[in-house]
């Protein structure tokens, strides 16, 4: 049965409370490790290595989201980066499901309700954040729910989010925060410093410094002067804003807040246009997340989101698109090699796909998929197209300039989300129950079963 809990109160445990929480934790895990046979080794992944038997108690979780990448995307960048025949660290995960992304209130997801349903395990209205579908959207507040992370943080376990986007976005903010309109950024920003994570990375950084503006916006008032990384500071987060500053880290550090742009983070194109790289890389930040929480054996939630995929989407620019899926899939990488499959469940899924991408024609392997194709008329067609977005109109702001973006069979500013199934890949403990046609949901039961150290079962009925 597909489960969500409404959130009985919304008080952060203590640290005391957590501390012994994490004890007990950690007692639990060291015995499932005795009982438990020894780990099968720490290949990447493959085949029934990556299918370890379960542990009896709370194990580690990490959720993957690639804002936007739908099957298409996957396929695309695994043709330009290593050929129709490569493989991309996805391609190894042994354990694929479809899944159904559709909102409470329609057959297209905002990344607000998609990201509630995997965070909450409830299905809600489109721009909607962590409440269940009576919410109605900037008119008044749903039944709250409460998301895996808090949950998690409840039974002890060190919880981290990281994004390429601003932290306050509507994606990771699904797994710290409630609100009917995920455009409260502010108001979010001041959640995310009272919820009970040990690590929150990404960019936004203009939502907590003083600086509000001139008439309300996205939920700050002008009277609103609180310096939240101050606040931040007063509970207990060390605030980094640079790569130095994160490297430079000691390690006793309990909480890290780490907001390394105003807005979101740049772009990872290889572009010759890209200016110098400050903020760190996705990889970058995923090695230090996970070397930080698993620290002492103490299992761990982390929730990883490439938010940028997304919004090369609906750009419509193909080769950033390309560079944001193959970044987030060397992070997917690095964290197959730091995880152990015995203890530890890997999700990668996407929350929705992004303006209708295709790849058609028929192209050589030699001739790729940059350019197009002649048909039997002579006449030329694109081989990479969109269905709906500003086309080739976008190209004076695209990293690749003229060479990045592709045509929009639907002209408009934007591309817009899609409702196409997308994939999901399981990898480790537990990660057998990934099959199937699933709601979006059953992403939360598999996290929730994990966490719980109990055998997951997804709800295979669509529709619930
Ligand atoms: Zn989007």
């Amino acid at each position: 049965m597909l489960g969500s809990a409404a959130i009985m109160s919304t008080d952060a445990p203590t640290s005391l409370d957590r501390g012994a929480a994490r004890l007990v934790a950690a007692a639990f895990l060291l015995l499932a490790f005795a009982c438990a046979p020894a780990p099968q080794g720490s290949s990447p992944a493959g085949g029934s290595a990556a299918a370890a038997p379960r542990a009896a108690a709370a194990g580690s979780a990490v959720l993957f989201i690639g804002d936007g990448m739908g099957p298409a995307y996957v396929t695309v960048t695994r043709v330009a980066r290593h050929g129709s025949a490569g493989h991309l660290h996805l391609d190894d995960l042994p354990y694929t499901a479809i899944l159904r992304t559709h909102s409470s209130d329609g057959p297209v997801t905002d990344s607000a309700a998609s990201a509630t349903a995997m965070a909450c395990g409830r299905k809600t209205v489109n721009w909607v954040l962590g409440e269940g579908p009576d919410a109605v959207y900037r008119r008044h507040d749903g039944t709250r729910l409460e998301s895996i992370a808090l949950e998690a943080a409840r039974r002890g376990l060190r919880i981290g989010v990281v994004t390429t986007a601003r932290v306050t976005h509507a994606t990771p903010a699904a797994f710290y925060a409630v609100s009917d309109d995920r455009d409260r950024e502010r108001d979010i920003a001041r959640q995310a410093i009272a919820a009970p994570l040990d690590l929150l990375l990404g960019g936004g950084r203009r939502f907590f410094l003083p600086r509000p503006p001139k008439t309300e916006r996205d939920g700050w008032l002008p009277s609103d002067g609180e310096d939240l990384e101050d606040a931040a500071r007063a509970r207990g987060w060390t605030v980094v804003t640079t790569l130095p500053g994160l490297r430079a880290l000691r390690g006793g550090e309990e909480k890290i807040l780490g907001l390394f742009d105003d807005d979101h983070l740049p772009y990872e194109a290889r572009a010759p246009s890209m200016p110098p790289r400050a903020a760190p890389t996705l990889v970058e930040m995923i090695r230090f997340a996970i070397d930080r929480l698993r620290r002492d054996r103490t299992p761990f939630l982390l929730v990883v989101e490439g938010g940028r995929i997304d919004h090369a989407g609906h750009e419509n620019w193909a080769r950033t698109l390309v560079d944001e899926t193959a970044a987030f899939d060397d992070a997917v990488g690095v964290a197959l090699q730091r995880l152990d499959p015995a203890t530890t469940l890997l999700l990668v899924t996407a929350d929705h796909e992004t303006g209708g991408l295709a790849m058609s024609g028929y192209p050589s392997e030699q001739e790729g998929i940059w350019g197009s194709y002649r048909d039997e008329q002579g006449v030329s067609h694109p081989i990479l197209t969109f269905a709906r977005g500003p086309g080739l109109s976008g190209a004076a702001r695209a990293p690749y300039g003229k060479d990045d973006p592709r045509p929009s069979a639907s002209h408009g500013p934007d591309g817009a989300h899609t409702g196409v199934d997308v994939p999901l890949y399981g990898w480790g403990h537990g990660a057998d129950q990934v099959h199937g046609t699933l709601e979006n949901t059953a992403v939360y039961e598999l996290l929730r079963a994990q966490i719980e150290g109990r055998p997951a079962v997804p709800d295979p009925r669509p529709g619930s």
